[in-house]
């Protein structure tokens, strides 16, 4: 049987912890893996692209553990009542293949993103860093802005959308963490004007530049979130030229992040090297660093060892996903006779509820 976690289950481990919580142990999960870079088979996530988005595929494993996610980015879609991002992933044990764990990570991917932009720009901005602009206030925004203020001591967010409707909802949203000042800014400019960390986490599928070089200050940290696809970039690229830009993988940053725009030799940091103290992540107070997030596998396979350690539970629901057989050779007697039968031994579940019960 293999475990699963939806969103219900989610939600109710939502309700028992903290979300700040949630995140700091997530961004310290994350940490532990990023250090253990090197027992990690890493690859670019396979992407397929369609005019209005792209559903992409991110493998990982430690040897010991594989997972992959399932990832969607469709910009348009809150305009039909459908969500920008979906996601669901799969840890699976590497000795047998067989998997072990199917889980939401929709509500997972907003938590382990906002976890990694706080826990990078921990190294990265400054520390004396207070206030922050978040630019796009769609789903991720909270997420980011919660994970600032509980990790960084971030106490006044400066926030813009172009869509005004967003706001509203991220202001009601963070009325219950009241040591966070909320100041609504009628342009971008606005926002990011004497604030110590830039957050961009707009979406839009095309090279849009939220962020103009007239608007970088000495000593901010950009921490970009939104440019994570061929063709859709939230920076101008004369940002990057005088930054110190930090990527969590470089072969995948190459294609999809905001590195996009530069050339094949421009030099990056990845973040790994920075946890591990082998590079800084800033080398004095008037530089400006980026964070140039796109998601990377690991994090996820992070994420998904969070869920179980967390959430998942003795009486998590199970899914009849995978045939446990008294002889796993006779797929045939089970798929055609119908004589499955459960094999104790495999059995890792006996207390658990099927989904179906
Ligand atoms: P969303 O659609 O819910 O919200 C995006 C918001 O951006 C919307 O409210 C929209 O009005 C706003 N926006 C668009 N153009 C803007 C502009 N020019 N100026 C200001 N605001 C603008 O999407 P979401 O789920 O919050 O995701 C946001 C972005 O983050 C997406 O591009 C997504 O692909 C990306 N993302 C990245 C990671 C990562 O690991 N780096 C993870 C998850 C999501």
């Amino acid at each position: 049987m293999v475990t699963f976690i939806g969103t219900q289950e989610m939600q109710n481990h939502l309700k028992k912890t903290r979300l700040e919580d949630a995140i700091t142990r997530l961004a310290g999960m994350i940490k532990e893996d990023y250090l253990r870079w090197q027992a990690f088979d890493k690859s670019a996530r396979v992407a397929n692209h369609s005019d209005v988005g792209v559903i992409e595929l991110m493998p990982i494993s430690d040897g010991t553990q594989y997972s992959f996610k399932y990832v969607n980015g469709h910009p348009k879609n809150t305009q039909s009542g459908l969500l920008t991002v979906t996601a669901f992933g799969v840890l699976a044990d590497v000795s047998t293949g067989y998997p072990h764990l199917l889980s939401e990570l929709t509500l997972t991917t907003a938590i382990r993103t906002a976890a990694t932009s706080a826990l990078a720009a921990t190294y990265m901005a400054r520390p004396d860093s207070r206030s922050m602009a978040l630019i796009g206030n769609g789903a991720q925004s909270e997420f980011q802005a919660i994970a600032f203020h509980a990790m960084l001591g971030i106490t006044e967010l400066r926030v813009y959308d172009i869509d005004p409707a967003a706001t509203d909802k991220l202001i009601h949203n963070l009325r219950m963490y009241p040591a966070l000042r909320v100041v609504r800014a009628s342009s971008t400019a606005e926002a990011v004007k004497g604030a110590d960390i830039v957050t961009t986490v707009t979406a839009d599928k095309t090279n849009a530049i939220i962020l103009t070089p007239d608007m970088i200050e000495p000593g901010m940290h950009i921490n970009g979130v939104g440019g994570d696809c061929p063709g859709k970039t939230e920076l101008h690229a004369d940002i990057l030229h005088q930054a110190h830009v930090v990527v969590e993988y470089e072969p995948q940053s190459r294609i999809e992040g905001e590195l996009q725009q530069m050339p094949a030799d421009f030099q990056v940091t990845e973040l790994w090297t920075i946890l591990a103290g082998k590079a800084s992540g800033r080398t004095y107070a008037e530089q400006v660093t980026v964070f140039d997030s796109v998601g990377f596998a690991l994090e996820d396979f992070s994420a998904m060892r969070y869920l179980e350690k967390y959430v998942m539970h003795a009486n998590s629901p199970v899914l009849d996903l995978i045939p446990e057989m008294m002889n796993p050779k006779d797929l045939f007697g089970m798929g055609m006779a119908g004589n499955t039968m459960t094999n104790p031994a495999r059995s890792t579940t006996a207390n658990a509820v099927p989904i179906n019960a």
